[in-house]
């Protein structure tokens, strides 16, 4: 599959570019090592667009819901005003056009909105973003820059933070452990970009995509700050779905029937099953899916920097670059403090 991006990004002399198209990075590997390493890059890029694009989220669930409401609203106003009867097919029929209409525009807005990211993630791995020309053993200029052979696109070589011909680093989009799968498998943190526009996935409010060894190491009340501080701002929400859930189980409790109800005694226990299984998933949902309900990727940036860690892995950073990024010598992120 061929994604096209077609939202400007630029490059350092500041020159607009589409980044290279996905199915196109591998064209240039001159060596079976360079093609190794973009055949990787271009697994993962792909993984993390197909991710981006068709994540739920709870924003697009309301707006979906919203507009269905609206539309509903409408052709109601209008069959009341002409009298017309159509029944609920029709109604149906709008509902899920709506559904579909802003899924689509959601993919769409996502895919540009990650354009520019693919571009900055791909020469960080040491590929020239407009024409997948590898960037190895270029001569650095006197103004701290590589220029692509192929394009003349101009990078800064402190953004080659994960070059294909170093090391491997740790992974920048992890599929989620079975704990992350479990615990918050529709809510997944999504990625992010660093201060160099690097995609990344952010850490999680709980701390499990960090890792337990990274967990140790920071101690357990390191932890618990880092966990309460990232969570601070979503308190509201949590209190809300608190106040929701007690709701929810009052009202369960008010209809609860009498013991000695004989009438329909059937549909009476029906409905007290269902109840309580919906109650049962609220809780769940609500304790699952409370910690990271409404965090932002700048929350998490604004808290790790400040702790000088990095906001993908939570590994210690490395004293600024030359352009002022620090650096996560782990996942190689940059990041500033305030977060760009
Ligand atoms: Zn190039
Ligand atoms: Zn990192």
């Amino acid at each position: 599959m061929t994604f096209v991006m077609r939202r400007k990004a630029f490059d350092d002399r500041g020159e607009p570019y589409t980044p290279v198209v996905l199915a196109e990075m591998v064209r240039f590997a001159e060596s079976d090592e360079d093609r190794v390493a973009a055949r990787a890059l271009q697994k993962m890029l792909r993984r993390v667009v197909k991710e981006e694009t068709r994540r739920w989220s709870f924003e697009r669930f309301l707006i979906s819901i919203g507009l269905s409401i609206a539309f509903l609203a409408i052709i109601t106003a209008t069959l009341f005003l002409f009298g017309n009867m159509l029944g609920g097919i029709p109604s149906l029929l709008v509902v899920i056009f709506v559904i579909v209409a802003v899924t689509l525009a959601d993919r769409w807005i996502a895919k540009r909105r990650i354009g520019r990211a693919i571009g900055a993630t791909i020469v960080a791995h040491g590929i020239c973003g407009r024409c997948g020309y590898s960037l190895r053993g270029l001569g650095i200029t006197d103004n701290g820059c590589l220029v692509c052979p192929e394009c003349a696109s101009v990078w800064r070589a402190g953004r080659l933070t994960r070059a294909h011909w170093e090391p491997p680093k740790q992974p920048l989009a992890p599929k989620p452990t079975l704990a992350m799968a479990m615990r918050i498998r529709l809510l997944r943190p999504r990625m992010m970009t660093d201060s160099r526009s690097m995609l990344c996935r952010r850490l999680d409010s709980f701390l499990v995509s960090v890792g337990r060894q990274r967990r140790a190491e920071l101690g357990a009340e390191r932890c618990r700050q880092l966990r309460a501080a990232i969570r601070r701002p979503t308190l509201w929400l949590r209190l809300t779905i608190g106040v929701l859930l007690a709701a929810a189980l009052l009202w369960l409790f008010l209809h609860w029937p009498d013991a000695d109800t004989t009438m329909d005694g059937a549909l009476m226990r029906f409905r007290v099953l269902w109840s309580c299984g919906v109650v049962i998933l609220l809780l769940m949902l609500a304790g699952t899916l409370g910690g990271e309900l409404g965090i932002t990727a700048r929350r998490v940036a604004a808290v790790c920097t400040e702790e000088n860690l990095c906001a993908s892995c939570a590994t210690d950073l490395l004293d600024p670059d030359a352009e002022g990024y620090r650096i996560c010598p782990s996942c190689g992120s940059s990041w500033t403090n305030p977060p760009a």
